[in-house]
């Protein structure tokens, strides 16, 4: 029997299509979840849970989740850094897959990033630009956000280095500090640039999505994983086995 997958926000542009990507995955979705829908009776008929909605209804997820024993795949973004935290107590456990972004190509960039910080070190300027459609809540991209811890982690900094955007006279730049700048408009589904800049020369590490259902897809490999896993919080890296 193919696993039975809870989707969470089913009426959205994610949702349907990871609706549509069950089907062609030889899925079953147990159930199809949106505001207003009963989401324990859809839980009960389902073996994994979905989730990409908004932030404000994660937690009601997870804390069903705990209570019926079901594993989660978290791909929604935008939870604010203190709530955030809290939640992924919660996803502990369960066997929960939390992460920004599903695509097999962007979770390379995320191993490239890393791998171009720790050489490139801090001579090289790091800036991070994202762009998405016009409909997106929040800014950065949950992507961007990821792209950004990276290169806080590999160069030993805090979220204090981070410049969202420059206005005005912000006088020269620091070496210590990270930008970060988030183009929104049109249809864009996720555009994302990690530039290092020297005096001389600037590499530029560049991932453009073309369509969700690349999203769609490594959320479903990621519920198939998960179902197997004991409790904790795992990202996609873990599924690729890219650690
Ligand atoms: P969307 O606005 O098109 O869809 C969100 C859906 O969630 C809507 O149908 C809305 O009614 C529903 N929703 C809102 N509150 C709800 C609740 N309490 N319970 C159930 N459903 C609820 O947005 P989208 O473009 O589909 O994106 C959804 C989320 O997924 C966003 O946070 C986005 O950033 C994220 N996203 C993540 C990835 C990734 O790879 N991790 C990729 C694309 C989008």
């Amino acid at each position: 029997m193919p696993p039975r997958i809870l989707i969470h926000g089913a009426k959205g542009r994610m949702g349907q299509t990871l609706v549509t990507a069950a089907q062609e995955l030889g899925l079953v979705v147990g159930a199809a979840v949106d505001a207003g829908d009963d989401l324990a009776a859809g839980l009960a008929q389902a073996d994994v849970a979905v989730d990409f909605s908004s932030p404000h209804a994660t937690r009601a997820l997870l804390e069903l989740a705990i209570a019926q024993r079901k594993p989660v795949v978290i791909g929604t973004t935008g939870h604010p850094a203190a709530v955030k935290a809290e939640l992924r107590a919660l996803a502990a456990r369960v066997p929960c897959v939390w992460a920004g972004n599903f695509s097999v190509g962007v979770n390379l960039l995320f191993a490239l990033t890393r791998r171009a910080a720790a050489v490139l070190g801090s001579d090289y300027d790091a800036e991070v630009v994202e762009m998405h459609h016009r409909f997106k809540q929040d800014a950065p991209s949950g992507t961007a956000a990821r792209l950004l811890e990276i290169i806080l982690e590999e160069r030993k900094l805090t979220a204090q280095a981070l410049r969202h955007g420059r206005h005005g006279l912000t006088g020269e730049r620091s070496p210590s500090e990270v930008g970060v700048h988030a183009l929104r408009g049109g249809d864009v589904v996720g555009d994302h640039t990690v530039l290092f800049a020297a005096l001389g020369e600037r590499l530029e590490l560049t991932h453009k999505a073309s369509d969700r259902g690349i999203f769609a897809r490594g959320a479903l490999r990621a519920a198939q994983w998960v179902l197997t896993q004991p409790a904790g919080v795992y990202d996609m890296q873990d599924v690729l086995g890219l650690k």
